[in-house]
């Protein structure tokens, strides 16, 4: 048996993992064009700050690789060729396929104003763009930033770090309305403020200005201009479908692909963030753009390549992260508000915020250890913890197994209720009741 994962990602590199432990001796070939292979893109964060050196990103050994034998291939494939059970790569030479793993992942929403391909422009999606910014954050003074979720944040911190001064846009009235409330939003934008970052509310970017190919500053809608030398963006993520389109593969956001990461060709499979994957709980298909999901994926679609049925169950989104320096844990279903940036809003919620049955919130906590709960008729949908993360476990596990909470329901409810307690006490109880 061949098989064929393009992309070097997570997803990739777990489906190689599985394959292998059920098939010792089946070709395993991975078609990458990033130059540096598999490495942690959530570290790549850590690395901006300097917190990680690039060497660290790598979550596995050399060591790890030839176990696992199997043959990386740099390059660019450009077509699927499923008559011929064939890839095309960089347009030039073939590959062939008897089972193949499409793994290619997700990549930055472009920024589509004037003077946006000027030299100090710069995004986050790959260890390449991470080295860019470090290379012209030591020439430049000022930057500004553009978009309102994680990866922003994380952009504001690295350049920061570096000691250039930020000016930070925000198109509406606070930072990331549709997944925070107005008191984490406040939380996360005083934080800002104490790190000496510049907020401008209300701001929308009309053009970016530059003189001999550098960026000079930027123009906001209203009019307003600010200086600077670079401008970094994360306006969202979409999956890559350049190569899927034309192949006559089913597609939506994503690839579609079934409970077994099938896709409609029963000898193509899909994972991560480029996979839209069929939820047999909401009997919907989603996307996830998030490490953890991409892995569980990328396993379950190498088993079943290489024989062994396995169903992929989506756990709630889970997402660890760091806003303006504050840990902040974000669990299943905590959104509000309007979306335009789906898989933006994926990366530290999930899509069904939509669909949200009657839920109430408990509030409790004060400025950096805060935790708000998302509470249903009797389980509790969500959860975001900032600051102390004592609780961030726990809740993950009974939101995931959808833990019976009416016992200290109503008195979540009440005003000033100590939710923390609570849920310590009712976690004590309940993870003995399901042996956890
Ligand atoms: C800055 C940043 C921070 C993040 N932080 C978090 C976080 O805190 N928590 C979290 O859960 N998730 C986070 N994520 C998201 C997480 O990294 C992704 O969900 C995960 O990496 C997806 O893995 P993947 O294997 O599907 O795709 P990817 O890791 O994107 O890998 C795709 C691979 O395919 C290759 N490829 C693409 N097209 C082709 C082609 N045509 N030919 C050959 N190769 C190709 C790429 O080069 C790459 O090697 C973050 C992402 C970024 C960029």
């Amino acid at each position: 048996m061949k098989y064929v994962i393009i992309g070097a990602g997570v997803a990739g590199y777990a489906a190689i993992e599985s394959i292998r432990t059920l098939d010792k001796a089946g070709e395993i070939i991975m078609v990458s064009d990033d130059p540096h292979g598999y490495y942690s893109r959530p570290g790549l964060a850590y690395y901006l700050t300097g917190e990680l050196h690039d060497k660290t990103l790598y979550p596995r050994t050399h060591e790890d690789h030839k176990k696992l034998n199997f043959k990386l291939f740099k390059g660019r494939v450009t077509r699927i060729l499923r008559s011929e059970h064939a890839l095309e790569i960089e347009g030039k030479s073939r590959l062939a396929y008897d089972k193949l793993l499409i793994a290619v992942g997700a990549r930055a929403l472009p920024l589509e104003v004037p003077g946006a391909k000027l030299e100090g422009v710069v995004k986050l999606d790959h260890l390449t763009d991470a080295k860019n910014i470090l290379k012209l954050t030591k020439s430049s003074k000022t930057a500004v930033v553009v978009g309102g979720g994680i990866t922003a944040l994380e952009l504001t911190e690295g350049l920061l770090a570096r000691g250039v001064h930020v000016h930070y846009l925000l198109r509406g009235n606070r930072y990331w309305s549709n997944v925070l409330d107005e008191s984490e939003s406040k939380i996360v934008e005083g934080r800002l403020q104490a790190e000496g970052v510049e907020l401008h509310y209300h701001a929308k970017l009309k053009e970016i200005v530059g003189k001999k190919n550098r960026v000079l500053g930027i123009r906001l809608e209203d009019g307003k201009t600010i200086r600077c030398d670079m401008v970094a963006y994360a306006i969202g993520v979409h999956p890559s479908l350049e190569l899927t389109r034309g192949a006559g593969l089913a597609l939506d956001r994503g690839i579609l692909v079934d409970e077994h990461l099938q896709t409609n060709d029963p000898d193509i499979f899909a994972a991560g963030d480029v996979a839209q994957v069929f939820d047999p709980l909401s009997g919907r298909a989603v996307l996830d753009s998030l490490w953890n999901p991409a892995r569980d994926q990328g396993q379950v679609a190498g088993f079943n390549m290489a024989g062994r049925k396995t169903a992929y169950l989506k756990s709630p989104p889970f997402n660890v992260t760091r806003l303006a320096g504050l840990t902040t844990t974000i669990i299943g279903t905590v959104g509000h508000g309007e979306d335009n940036d789906v898989i933006g809003i994926a990366r530290g919620d999930s899509e069904t915020w939509r669909d949200l049955p009657d839920s109430i919130e408990a509030q409790s906590g004060f400025d950096i250890n805060h935790m708000r709960l998302v509470i249903g008729k009797k389980t509790l949908l969500g959860a975001i913890v900032m600051g102390d993360q004592k609780l961030s476990w726990p809740l993950q596990k009974m939101i995931a197994e959808g833990a019976d909470i009416s016992p200290i329901r109503q008195k979540l409810l009440m005003f000033n209720a100590p939710i923390a307690d609570l849920v310590a006490d009712f976690w004590v109880v309940w993870r003995q009741k399901v042996a956890l």
